[in-house]
């Protein structure tokens, strides 16, 4: 469908306005049927319309000017003591972002400029990640002048804290860990990670995107989960996404620091200017107040007993899905995944074979490379829809093995 490239003359009637947009979005994945896995996080239809009824309050607010908006500065402060109870069990410091890439990109901030201070020294500062880590790290680290050493990771896909020490220099500024990764669901040994930090003096970020919001509740549940947050000393920032599963409107993480006042060190201010002092804490300028009532309200309608409630169905339709997963020939997982979200692959087959069969029956594949596989990102949303998936899964496994397709190796990309 094409749309205008000129702005209309004459303005157009609202209702021919949204008949476009039904149409144009009439293109887009049909994540509601359970299409596509991750990328859009829903938990309820009831939990949408309180995020949207929230940020529809909200819209005209900025938080950049708090003395005009007050409130705003008032939620920012509770949903950061809201998080970083769940992470600690006490309160820290931290700020509300507009996603994952912002709070970890703060978090290589405040490492670079922690760093500049107690150890002028360094001209080419690095940061130590494991393979698996997100790309905003390399992101961040080329907007910020760092260099990334990414370290590979074990045969278990988590995180090898032997690699990573020896990967240790005197210019390293950072070690990351994730909680778990992004791209296989393994919790890497965030302890290990930590103890590095804490006996070289280097801060320790845990990127906990994907599992911030999932982990705490996942214990609560009874779940062994090994300690990887603030209680572990060493650990410096944890990022958190609320908008992947604490289910608050698109737009919002939150980056922590364990101790007060370490938010400083991403802090910003400009005081040379006709209109006068310039502050923020944050990369953005003028940003929605939007998503932080969606996310208050969220997390309030929600509560510690909702959250629970999400993960524990998320967990059950994850161990529907790996059961089925692994009752067909030559598929295994990757690792051993800690929550919903996790890599399957085959040693027998061509697992991009087995993707394009997935495609043609109408499902959206995340793949991965090294080794191939396919992504799997379980959420309440998919509820109707695992057995058809896996049904569509063991064709598309006879199809290979039959030798009724091949392929000719479609190459994993994000996006
Ligand atoms: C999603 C994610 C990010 C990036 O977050 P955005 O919200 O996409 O900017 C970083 N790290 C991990 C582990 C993630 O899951």
């Amino acid at each position: 469908m094409e749309l205008d490239s000129a702005l209309p003359e004459r303005g157009r009637p609202a209702d021919q306005l949204w008949s476009e947009l039904d149409q144009l979005q009439a293109g887009d994945v049909n994540w509601r049927a359970g299409r596509v896995q991750g990328y859009v996080y829903w938990a309820g239809e009831d939990l949408l319309d309180v995020s949207k009824e929230a940020y529809r309050r909200f819209f005209s607010s900025s938080p950049l000017n708090p003395k005009l908006f007050p409130s705003t500065r008032a939620l920012e402060e509770s949903i950061v003591a809201m998080s970083s109870r769940l992470l600690s069990g006490s309160a820290s410091c931290g700020v509300v972002t507009s996603g994952g890439t912002e709070s970890n990109f703060l978090a290589v901030l405040a490492a670079r400029e922690q760093a500049r201070t107690e150890r002028p020294s360094i001209s080419y500062p690095e940061i130590v990640i494991p393979a698996t880590g997100h790309p905003s790290f390399n992101k961040a680290a080329h907007l910020l002048g760092l260099r990334v050493v990414r370290v590979p990771v074990t045969s278990s896909f988590a995180a090898d804290p032997d690699g990573m020490r020896r990967a240790v220099t005197s210019n390293t500024v950072l070690l990351v860990a994730s909680a778990p990764s992004y791209t296989h669901g393994v919790l890497d040994p965030v302890g290990e990670v930590a103890a590095i930090g804490a006996a070289s003096g280097i801060p320790v970020h845990v990127d906990a995107c994907v599992g911030g919001f999932v982990l705490p509740f996942l214990a609560q549940l009874g779940t062994s989960v090994p300690d990887w947050d603030f209680r572990l000393p060493g650990v410096t920032t944890i990022s958190a996404d609320l908008h992947k599963h604490g289910y608050t409107a698109r737009g919002t993480s939150v980056l922590l620091h364990g101790t007060a006042g370490r938010d400083r060190l991403h802090s910003f201010e400009f005081a040379d200017w006709p209109n006068g002092r310039y502050f923020t804490r944050v990369f953005g300028g003028s940003r929605p107040g939007g998503v932080l009532a969606s996310a208050w309200a969220v997390m309030n309608h929600l509560g510690a007993e909702g959250y629970r409630r999400v993960v524990a169905e998320s967990m059950r339709l994850t161990q529907r899905l790996q059961a089925g997963i692994v009752a067909i020939a030559d598929l295994e997982i990757l690792g051993r995944p800690i929550m919903n979200k996790f890599g399957y692959r085959s040693r027998a087959l061509d697992i991009t074979a087995v993707a394009d069969g997935l495609e043609a029956a109408g499902w959206a594949v995340g793949r991965q490379a090294r080794p191939p596989a396919i992504n799997a990102h379980v959420l309440p949303v998919h509820k109707d829809s695992i057995d058809q998936y896996l049904a569509d899964l063991a064709s598309a496994v006879d199809d290979v093995v039959s030798g009724r397709r091949t392929t000719a190796g479609k190459e994993a990309a994000y996006n």
